[in-house]
């Protein structure tokens, strides 16, 4: 079994803010980070308070590893065939 570890992704948290203008827009921040209580508004540069009632924490996106990418390329009948031909070659005398 081929276990990765993820752990160092953080995971984040998608915030809305509203701008007295009436824009809505959203910030994604990592959940570990105190998130400010107020954001500059892409819009109009007026700064947005924090609508908490929007607050979703989103899963991390899955990341490929080396052996994702390869199990896309080859399938495990080729593998181990590719495995015992290395493992011979490492094995004949010099
Ligand atoms: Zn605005």
């Amino acid at each position: 079994m081929y276990a990765v570890n993820n752990n160092d992704f953080a995971p984040r948290i998608e915030i809305t803010f509203n701008c007295t203008s009436g824009h809505e827009f959203t910030k994604t921040f990592a959940a570990d980070v105190s998130v400010p209580p107020t954001w500059e508004c892409p819009h109009c540069g007026q700064f947005g308070a924090q609508c908490t009632q929007t607050i979703t924490p989103m899963s991390a996106p899955s990341r490929k590893t080396h052996w994702d990418m390869i199990l896309e390329r080859r399938d495990m009948d080729e593998l181990s065939v590719m495995l015992l031909e290395r493992v011979d070659e490492l094995h004949r005398p010099n």
